[in-house]
């Protein structure tokens, strides 16, 4: 039998903010275990938490981000459960009413563009970590995650294959980095995500029951994962046998998923407005001013730069890879309006210096803008010798002066005057006299000798359209 594959992805980020959801703790990856806690995060009796303005913003730009609706008014609620690395027995999180509602993310699939339907952004603190000591026999907590501010994005289940759940993730990951409220790291955790599966006849209307994966942490995992759902509940359909709803825990290393627990509802979590915290009143004018910041993003960017630039789309999808990058060449062209030129410049040039073996993920560009476009200038009206813009580029990236001043300190000038030039020329013409003959036979071949011999002599320094002008003169006497 042929099924319908039916995906709903819930996206955990960690935000970027200084310091914690409710608390003043630091908020920051490592750290010695249960450094970066206090009563607030540990939910010691008395202790009252304090919304963080710049986690409720970044949500609010995520929102944004992915065309959701902005609630003027935002509740937390308490998520009552227990598990060791959550000390309060609860999360605050939002249920009733999150920060943002009815946004999408678009995609793009092999039959062209989707929209994949978002129902809602909200903002919730993340739990602490079990850490599992087998050696010892024990199992120890850390808080220094919990209460790290966090928020979750939730899409309906639009999603039809593992590749469109990727490609979905992708748009996730690197506009919530272009907009700047979170590392994307998921190797740390920064980003995971919950799949739901499901199976129905294919055609059929009516959703089958659905298994969740919980806490994947790679886009490899994600797509291993739904295929061996999907073959596992196909196989199970197949036999006429029910999916039960359930949680199930993927093991990437091998490659399986085992059940975990029955699928819980939001009633189990018994969710009740936290009196401890204000509900959150957004005003519009509060959301126009984020809205007035908020960056190109990269899909939009993409589509300017082949659409309206008219650059490949290799080079489009090249330097939208970085904001950084991105905003550095969008500099360069208010300088020098000539995408191309510049794109590979960017591209073969800055690229290869702005990142370091040590830490390749960030990214330091150590030319500015004016002088980048200088070279290219230089480089393209034939003022510096061939080889001589990566020298020049590679010198000036290390150094405070200006690819002027360098390409006199490095004698890097092309020589295009023609008197300069005529000498040298002629000496070369006197000295191979055979040449001349191959030449004066029809062997015009003769000409790439004399040029190579001009070039030797001037070190490369001459101007190859000059020097074969004069050559074509002195042979045609
Ligand atoms: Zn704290």
């Amino acid at each position: 039998m042929k099924y319908d594959i039916v995906i709903g992805l819930e996206v955990h980020s960690e935000l970027k903010t200084q310091t914690k959801a409710f608390c003043s703790c630091k908020n920051e990856f490592g750290g010695q275990p249960n450094t970066h806690c206090c009563p607030i995060c540990l939910g010691l009796p008395g202790a009252l938490p304090t919304t963080n303005k710049t986690a409720l913003e970044y949500t609010i730009k995520a929102g944004l981000a992915f065309n959701c609706k902005i609630n003027n008014q935002a509740v937390f609620e308490r998520k009552n459960y227990f598990y060791p690395d959550l000390s309060k027995a609860y999360q605050i999180s939002q249920l009733e009413k999150p920060s943002c509602v009815n946004g999408y993310v678009t995609i793009d699939t092999l039959s062209g563009e989707k929209n994949i339907r978002i129902n809602n952004i909200h903002m919730e603190e993340d739990a602490g970590k079990n850490i599992h000591d087998d050696f010892a026999g024990v199992s120890l907590v850390d808080f220094n995650r919990c209460g790290v501010p966090l928020i979750e994005i939730v899409s309906e289940p639009d999603l039809s294959s593992a590749d469109e759940a990727v490609s979905y993730l992708e748009q996730i990951k690197e506009s919530l980095v272009y907009i700047g409220v979170t590392d994307g790291k998921m190797q740390e955790g920064s980003l995971r995500c919950d799949v739901n599966v499901s199976l129905k006849p294919e055609g059929s209307k009516i959703l089958g029951n659905r298994t969740e994966m919980k806490n994947l942490n790679s886009f490899k995992a994600v797509k291993r994962a739904i295929d061996y759902e999907v073959e596992r509940q196909a196989k199970i359909l197949d036999n006429d046998g029910r999916i039960t709803q359930e949680t199930r825990r993927w093991d990437d290393a091998k490659e399986e998923s085992t059940s975990m627990r029955g699928k819980e509802n939001s009633q189990d979590y018994r969710y009740f407005a936290d009196r401890d915290l204000m509900p959150i009143i957004v005003e519009d004018d509060y959301v126009l001013e984020i809205a007035k910041n908020m960056p190109m993003l990269p899909r939009a960017r993409r589509q300017y730069y082949i659409n309206k630039l008219s650059l490949p789309e290799y080079d489009a999808n090249v330097l939208t890879q970085d904001k950084i990058v991105s905003d550095y060449f969008d500099e360069c062209l208010k300088i020098l309006n000539e995408p191309k030129l510049v794109s590979n410049f960017v591209m073969s040039n800055v690229l290869r210096l702005s990142k370091s073996n040590l830490t390749p993920d960030i990214i330091e560009i150590r030319i500015t803008p004016e002088n980048l476009c200088d070279i290219i200038i230089m480089a393209n009206n034939n003022v510096i010798i061939s080889s001589g813009a990566k020298t020049l580029f590679e010198e000036c990236w290390n150094s405070s002066k200006t690819p002027k001043v360098l390409v006199k300190e490095l004698g890097l000038e092309q020589v295009s005057d023609e008197s300069e030039l005529l000498k040298t020329v002629t000496d070369i013409i006197e000295a191979n006299p055979q040449a001349v003959q191959d030449f004066k036979k029809g062997n015009k071949k003769a000409i790439t000798f004399f040029m190579g011999q001009v070039m030797k002599a001037t070190r490369g320094k001459a101007n190859p359209e000059v020097i074969k002008k004069i050559i074509n003169q002195q042979l045609n006497i």
